[in-house]
């Protein structure tokens, strides 16, 4: 390595690592070390392969700017415009959720409910925000008709690019409008073998506790579930009845200690609740439900 370039970048690094932690950013280096790697355009493990690196004066500026960005406790994805969920890499702005590993779950039952290759199965995503579900389920599912709803056209903008990326746009019906209302002149009554929903969740007593990467940057409209976090359960459980075929499915995520009031919600109601899954730190994350 070229020396006085590559002491150059180490102490940017540092500084920029001492910066992050400082602002309470528990890997600060590695993220820093994302974010140099991320103006180069090159691999975060590039930086210790590579023989020179430098940074000329503008990408020295970007850089600042976006460690400073990073200490408001900005997340690292919208800093980076990207996410990855289920293999594939899907854009992010502030007008959407950041997909979370936890939410692949609902992938995965899906994939154990419908097999694959599927049949021609109709399948409806509530609050898609990123579109990530969506999306992924597209590339799953060549056969499938795939309707997408979000209330936000902003976030809507943004599923309906992260479709065009990944070669999905005539595969996905993206429809403005509140939970399932938008269905409503489509003609799909009892005609939906699945419904997937990761809706807001958070109690919106607990909005300001959450890490200042959520409570500050992601959209409230995503997150906000009311006063218990079940506002949207509770219509969601109400309605699909209507558009889901005997026997269709109901897959939801839920928040922490939401499984079981969700659970008791939907029996109440009719509905045959089949399991429910852990995600990887053993939440019940994913209810499973079936229209009897
Ligand atoms: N899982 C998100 C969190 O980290 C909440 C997502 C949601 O409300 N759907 O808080």
């Amino acid at each position: 390595m070229n020396t006085t370039a590559t002491r150059g970048l180490q102490n940017l690094l540092q500084s920029a690592a001492r910066a992050l932690t400082e602002a309470g950013i528990p890997d600060g280096r590695r993220e820093a070390e994302t974010l140099i790697a991320f103006i180069l355009n090159c691999a975060r493990l590039d930086l210790y392969r590579a023989d020179s690196f430098s940074l000329d004066p503008d990408q020295q500026e970007t850089f600042k700017g976006l460690i400073r960005r990073r200490a408001r406790r900005e997340p690292l994805q919208y800093l980076l415009g990207t996410q990855e969920f289920w293999g594939l890499e899907f854009r992010v702005t502030t007008d959407t959720l950041i997909p979370r590993p936890e939410t692949e779950l609902l992938i995965e039952a899906v994939l154990e409910w419908f097999g694959r290759p599927a049949l021609a199965v109709t399948l409806l995503d509530l609050c898609t925000g990123t579109g990530c579900l969506a999306v992924t389920l597209a590339t799953l599912y060549p056969m499938a008709r795939i309707l997408a709803t979000d209330l936000s056209p902003a976030a809507l903008d943004v599923a309906r690019s992260n479709a065009l990326r990944h070669g999905m746009t005539g595969r996905i019906e993206f429809l403005e409008g509140d939970l399932l209302d938008p269905l409503s002149s489509l003609g799909l009554n009892h005609a939906l073998d699945g419904i997937i929903a990761n809706p807001p969740y958070v109690p919106d007593t607990e909005l300001d506790q959450l890490q200042p990467e959520v409570s500050l940057h992601e959209p409230r409209l995503a997150l906000d579930g009311g006063p218990d976090g079940l506002d949207f359960y509770r219509r969601i459980l109400a309605d699909a009845p209507k558009l889901l075929r005997p026997g269709g499915r109901l897959f939801l995520e839920v928040g922490i200690r939401q499984a079981i009031p969700v659970r008791a919600m939907a029996e109440r109601i009719g509905w045959r609740v089949d399991q429910i899954k852990k995600d990887l730190a053993g939440v019940d994350r994913v209810v499973l439900l079936t229209k009897p």
